[in-house]
């Protein structure tokens, strides 16, 4: 289907209005555009509308298939994936999932055991079409030690294939060790990572947040936390983190996961809190799978009544740019996933309405989280940038978020490349008591 010349032009290709800057054409109510895709030597030469321009007789004729840029999976836990055969989640709750990884942490995650299962995670992840990937490591003492060289490691492996980026995970609490902390800042610094905590209410949250945003400004850092990851209305960090940002004059780069007790508060408390987050540019990433997993788990096996998902079209009325990614895989959060930013999609757009319009929805996977990773060129399919792009069966968004979309091309470099997902069996070594 699409020729191994690294040349060559596509022909009828249906593309969306919101991942394609440069093109001018006359885009349909689902915002698509019928289109004619030009590459030679690896980038796209040239984008036009169908039937402007003489399609060459060569053309491979795509008649109406979609083409997305590859996707951008901005919040995961690769050091974390896989674990789940060794240690499963007893009871679907969230503690059960911080004590069994905790506990399989502790235990398990030398430096060959985090690289085996980080690579096994990347090579799904270039499989499905994935570009650029962040990980959150966990870097409560000693794992900072360990994960943190893996991951610089696995970042050089990986170049060209995933852009990868990495940001450490601890709880707010761990902050309270200055020391410990400033030396973990610099650590993160030293690897150009992100700077990562974990919020959640404490009697000392705002002076702790304080010293976060400090440590981030000295190092040039940009920050990426977890907050409210519960259904407790009283739990409002991600107001705190706004407001702190405002206070601090903070002016890198913010994300912030889940705020899952967003979606349970009073309105006015909500207008509150989305106008500071507006103000000061922050942005949301939402883990559609992993709350429907985790939130509203009952003990008494009842039945979950919410979707655990924030409010992400409020926040993007307001301009607030919002994402979605993939969390975590095959570990005590999330017991299924692969990485696959195309079921994420699927996902979002049963449990968060992303269609209805679906207006631009598609830039959740792909323009947005680029932009909040500052991977330039990323997410959008224009004349000069790289031909990196995913090839469908479905000439419409019913036919392409209905089925698995197994048997999609993906395009790097303007080449098909080899889409055999790694065996499951692989990692058999490495779950054994
Ligand atoms: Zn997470």
């Amino acid at each position: 289907m699409v020729p191994n010349t690294g040349s060559y032009r596509l022909a009828n290709a249906r593309l969306h209005v919101s991942l394609t800057p440069g093109l001018s054409a006359a885009f349909d109510s689902d915002g698509f555009a019928l289109a004619d895709i030009a590459v030679a030597d690896g980038k796209i030469a040239g984008i036009a509308e169908h039937g402007r321009t003489a399609v060459p007789v060569d053309a491979v004729d795509l008649a109406g298939r979609i083409i997305l840029p590859c996707f951008v999976d901005c919040h995961t836990h690769i050091d974390k994936g896989h674990i789940w055969p060794r240690k499963p989640n007893p009871d679907g709750t969230f503690m059960g999932a911080l004590n069994a990884t905790g506990a399989d942490r502790a235990a398990r995650w030398s430096a060959e055991d985090v690289a085996r299962r980080m690579d096994f995670s990347l090579r799904s992840a270039y499989a499905h079409g994935t570009r650029a990937l962040r990980t959150h490591l966990d870097s409560v003492a000693p794992q900072e030690e360990i994960s943190w060289p893996v991951f610089e490691t696995m970042r050089e492996t990986w170049r060209g294939r995933i852009e990868l980026q990495g940001a450490c995970l601890i709880g707010i609490e761990g902050v309270r060790d200055r020391k410990w902390f400033d030396r973990l800042a610099k650590r993160v610094a030293a690897a150009k990572g992100v700077l990562g905590v974990v919020t959640y209410m404490v009697p000392d949250l705002e002076e702790l947040l304080d010293h976060v945003f400090a440590q981030a400004i000295k190092h040039g850092l940009d920050l990426d936390f977890h907050a409210d990851e519960t259904d407790d209305i009283a739990a409002i960090s991600l107001k705190k983190i706004a407001e702190a940002a405002l206070w601090n004059g903070f002016e890198g780069n913010i994300l912030v996961g889940h705020c899952c007790s967003l979606a349970r508060q009073p309105d006015l408390n909500v207008l509150d809190t989305l106008d500071k987050m507006a103000k000061v540019g922050l942005a949301v990433v939402s883990l559609p799978m992993c709350n429907l997993y985790l939130q509203d788990r009952r003990g008494d096996h009842t039945t979950p009544r919410w979707r655990g998902v924030t409010l992400l079209h409020e926040m993007k009325a307001r301009g607030i740019p919002v994402a979605v990614a993939s969390d975590n895989t095959r570990d005590p959060f999330y017991a299924y996933g692969d990485l696959d930013m195309l079921e994420v999609y699927r996902m979002a757009t049963r449990i968060l309405h992303f269609d209805h319009p679906v207006a631009d929805w598609p830039q959740a996977v792909t323009a947005t989280p680029a932009k909040v990773m500052r991977l330039d060129g990323f997410g959008t399919l224009a004349a000069g940038g790289d031909a990196d792009f995913v090839v469908f069966k479905g000439r419409s968004w019913t036919e392409l978020l209905s089925r698995p979309e197994s048997d999609r091309i993906v395009v790097r470099g303007g080449r098909a490349i080899g889409r055999q997902l790694p065996d499951y069996a692989e990692l058999d070594g490495l779950m054994v008591e």
